[in-house]
């Protein structure tokens, strides 16, 4: 198939271009470089199966391809702050162009949602039937209300246009190739760690996330694209759950490092708690990952030292 990657120059979407290209498709990747680099595409440079494109998603696009996987949108916190008009933005018409464009080729499409719809969760851990807990005018609210709003138009072009639509709710998934400057708490504590600087925990450190490793989650995205039956919303994500505090001494412990645990300030509307309820994916697609933290933080670790 000739498959077009949104945001594939970002950490997860160049991950998905080396894994399509892999399985043998040709791949159009189309990115503005917002977050992403061409640094991650650079092994690809000279295949004749792969095309970069230069493009802001808000404008409308033309290609002809056989299938979408939308991934582009700043993920981190800073970085979709930074511009919060523009993520919205990004979010929405993103959306509304790649659906366009999906309706006219009748190719499938897919979403990369987040567990970020899910706000400051109530429920714990998050099925997909879970609706959410989100402030809706706050810091965080340009990126999961542009979510919310992604994922409504998605649902809608699929019940009035037929689009044959996959989508996929990502929790907090780190690797090789975050940038360094990302600002997301895995690459921040291995970045400062390498550093030998301070490791800033946000509040006291005992809020929670769960962290899956890059190689499990594109194994998810290709199963569940691969399937005829299910259109989403589908959680991915490692049911590990973890305090900040936790991840901050276990980067410690494998960087042997000697930086210190300072804390800072917590952002506002932080999620207290996350962990995905998993147990659709692990009837749908059987998938479930195989990566345990400590060894996907080795591998990520052994990345950044070339870097910093
Ligand atoms: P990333 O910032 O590394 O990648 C995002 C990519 O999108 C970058 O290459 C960036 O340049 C591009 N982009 C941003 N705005 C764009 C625009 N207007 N037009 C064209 N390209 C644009 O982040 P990531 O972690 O790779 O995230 C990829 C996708 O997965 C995002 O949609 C994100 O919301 C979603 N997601 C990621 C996680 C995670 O833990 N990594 C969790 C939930 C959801
Ligand atoms: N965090 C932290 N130190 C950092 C960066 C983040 O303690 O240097 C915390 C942040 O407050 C949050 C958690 O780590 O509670 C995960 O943050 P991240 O930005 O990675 O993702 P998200 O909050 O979107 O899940």
């Amino acid at each position: 198939m000739r498959i077009l990657v949104t945001g594939g120059a970002g950490f997860l979407g160049s991950h998905l271009c080396d894994r399509l290209l892999q399985d043998g498709h040709d791949v159009i990747c189309l990115d503005n470089l917002f977050t992403g680099i061409k640094a991650n595409l650079a092994h690809l440079r000279g295949n004749p199966r792969f095309e970069f494109v230069r493009h802001d998603i808000i404008d409308p696009f033309k290609v002809e391809v056989d299938q979408i996987y939308n991934l582009a949108c700043p993920a981190s916190p800073p970085h979709y702050q930074y511009n919060p008009i523009k993520t919205i933005k990004t979010s929405v018409m993103g959306a509304i162009n790649c659906l366009g464009l999906a309706k006219r080729l009748r190719a499938r499409v897919f979403q990369a949602s987040t567990s970020e719809i899910y706000g400051d969760p109530q429920v714990h851990p998050q099925p997909e039937s879970y609706w959410g807990n989100v402030n809706p005018i706050g810091r965080r609210s340009c990126y999961d209300e542009g979510k919310r709003c992604a994922e409504t138009l998605f649902f809608d072009y699929h019940r009035e246009n037929k689009v044959d639509i996959r989508v996929v709710r990502i929790f907090n998934t780190y690797g090789p190739r975050m940038h360094p400057h990302d600002g997301r708490v895995v690459s921040n504590f291995i970045v400062q760690a390498l550093k030998g600087e301070d490791l800033t925990v946000y509040g006291d450190g005992s809020q929670t996330r769960s962290f899956c490793y890059v190689d499990d989650l594109i194994e998810g995205f290709v199963r569940f694209m691969a399937q005829d039956k299910h259109p989403g919303p589908l959680n991915l994500g490692n049911s590990g759950e973890f305090t900040m505090l936790e991840l901050a001494q276990q980067v410690l412990k494998l960087t042997k490092s000697r930086s210190r645990i300072v804390h800072k300030r917590l952002p506002p509307d932080d999620p207290k708690q996350r962990r995905p309820d998993i147990s659709l994916a692990k009837k749908i697609i059987k998938w479930e990952p195989v990566v345990p933290l400590e060894d996907g933080l080795k591998r990520t670790i052994a990345y950044f030292k070339t870097k910093v």
